[in-house]
């Protein structure tokens, strides 16, 4: 490289990903998994780590466990061996974590994303691992003490291991989008990240580009968003440049992220694997994983949003946009195609969903599921449009009305006395009407050939006709009877 020439560096990023998975009970004891519930009230000798208390491995963990392995092409181990990471840390009363060290459950993954990479092909990230392991306690700050909640102890958590293979901010920003609607599709957990029950820690080195070996990177903690995790990567690769630029080094560690600075700070130095003193948790026996099980979950997957979205371009004939909205939300997805069954007739329906409905779903910040709205309401609805009851106005009015009250669209145009009754004599006496009224202006420009006059008088007949006709017939009309 020429003296004086800046290198050019490119990020490398692999996240690690925290689900909780929404069992009834923990992964060790039969204490609820519940958000909310008074401090430290779902909890037992296991959980609370006394002396003596003995764990037993809830199945349905492991089953969700699998299901999310599978759905991330992973490999299935063939058989489920628990570890003890042990470090100490106030939520954690045993002084260590049960997690899984040299056998996870699933391993050798990959998860495709909807961006291309240079040869346009569909970008892949490994996934290197996902593993079972049970989440820690809360620890509250409050004037000048901490309190402790054990009710998360214990709770099922699969850690979801990326490959190094993201090169942006934004390639990360993707990759957690589209690993949640994967999952999202398998309903294995609430995914909020409000309620912790999806986190992220952010791992990012650079290198000169062309390098093939990563420089030193660093960890990022306590990314409450998407966005977050963008910004701070943003941040920690400006921060890693002026370092080498600068000629300083580099060392591995832990930094917090600092949403209000927008900045990161160190939190320790980066603990290695032996720090933690791995060993095999001698309280549970390893046990198999037999393959009809594992065939037994895989049968259960939903067709996953990659495949969907093919389908849904192939034949449904929509748009990429609409397309990847509608495969975005499996429950809008799903409202979707059941509506489709009653009226064939993939765009409009979906004009309908990505549109109207979604214009409702965002004013109310709700999903699908909580909407007074049923696919059939909808068909219902489309089709007195169709049939001219409705014009695209009033039909949009009476769509609203059957969402605040769950009415069905018959019944909620009827209400709002909105249909439009083909009375062609009262049409006739209000066009009457409106010429007579209008002869010396409007009328007269439009017989001198002016077009958008005759839009004056449809707006003056629909306003006499209390919006109940439809514009696009009665144009025409008005036309005929100025033009004699
Ligand atoms: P640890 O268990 O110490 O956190 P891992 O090797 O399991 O370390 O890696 C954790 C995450 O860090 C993975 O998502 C991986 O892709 C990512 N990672 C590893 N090395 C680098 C690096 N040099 N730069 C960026 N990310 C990295
Ligand atoms: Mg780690
Ligand atoms: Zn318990």
């Amino acid at each position: 490289m020429a003296t004086g020439t800046k290198t050019e560096y490119e990020p490398v990023i692999g996240l690690e990903v925290h689900v909780q998975l929404k069992t009834a009970s923990k992964m060790f004891c039969g204490c609820a998994v519940q958000f909310g519930a008074p401090a430290n009230s779902l909890t037992c000798p296991v959980c609370l780590g006394l002396p003596g208390a003995l764990p037993m491995v809830n199945r349905q963990a492991v089953e969700y466990g699998i299901r999310v392995g599978l759905a991330l092409n992973c490999q299935i181990a063939h058989r489920v061996k628990f570890d003890r990471k042990n470090y100490f840390y106030p939520d954690l009363p045993k002084g260590y974590q049960v997690s899984q060290y040299d056998e996870p459950l699933c391993f050798d993954g990959e998860l495709q994303l909807p961006i291309h990479d240079a040869s346009g092909q569909p970008k892949i990230c490994r996934i290197t691992r996902a593993h079972l392991e049970e989440d820690a306690g809360k620890s509250i700050h409050m004037d000048g003490s901490t309190l402790v909640d054990l009710n998360r102890a214990g709770t099922p958590l699969i850690e979801i291991v990326g490959g190094p293979d993201l090169r942006s901010p934004e390639e990360a920003y993707i990759y957690l989008n589209t690993l949640k609607r994967n999952l999202s599709y398998l309903g294995v957990s609430d995914l909020s990240m409000e309620k912790g029950s999806l986190r992220c820690d952010a791992n990012v080195s650079i290198r000169p580009k062309g390098q093939e070996k990563f420089g030193v990177r660093s960890e990022i903690k306590n990314l409450n968003s998407f966005r977050m995790v963008r910004a701070a990567l943003e941040f920690e690769i400006k921060r890693h440049e002026q370092v080498l630029e600068s000629g300083g080094t580099l060392t591995q560690q832990t930094l917090l992220w600092d949403d209000e600075k927008q900045e990161t700070r160190s939190m320790r130095s980066k603990e290695e694997a032996t720090d933690y003193r791995f060993f095999p948790e001698p309280d549970l026996a390893t046990f198999d994983v037999p393959r009809e099980w594992v065939e037994q979950v895989r049968a259960t997957l939903p067709e996953m949003p990659e495949k969907r979205l093919l389908r849904f371009l192939d034949d449904y004939k929509l748009s990429e946009q609409d397309a990847e909205y509608l495969v975005g939300d499996k429950a809008l997805a799903d409202f979707y195609e059941t509506a489709l069954k009653l009226m064939d007739e993939p765009r409009k329906v979906a004009a309908w969903v990505v549109g109207e409905v979604t214009r409702e779903l965002n004013d109310r910040n709700a999903a699908i599921g909580d909407l007074k709205l049923t696919p059939e309401e909808l068909i219902e609805l489309i089709k007195l449009l169709d049939a001219g009851k409705l014009n695209n106005i009033t039909a949009k009015e009476v769509f609203h009305a059957m969402v605040e009250t769950g009415e069905g669209a018959m019944t909620a145009a009827q209400r709002l006395n909105k249909l439009i009754v083909q009375d062609d004599d009262a049409m006739n006496a209000v066009i009457d009407e409106v010429i007579a009224e209008f002869a010396d202006k409007a009328v007269a420009d439009f017989k001198a050939g002016e077009e958008k006059a005759l839009g004056f008088l449809i707006g003056q007949c629909m306003r006499k006709l209390k919006g109940k006709a439809n514009p696009k017939e009665l144009g025409p009309k008005i036309a005929a009877r100025i033009n004699g």
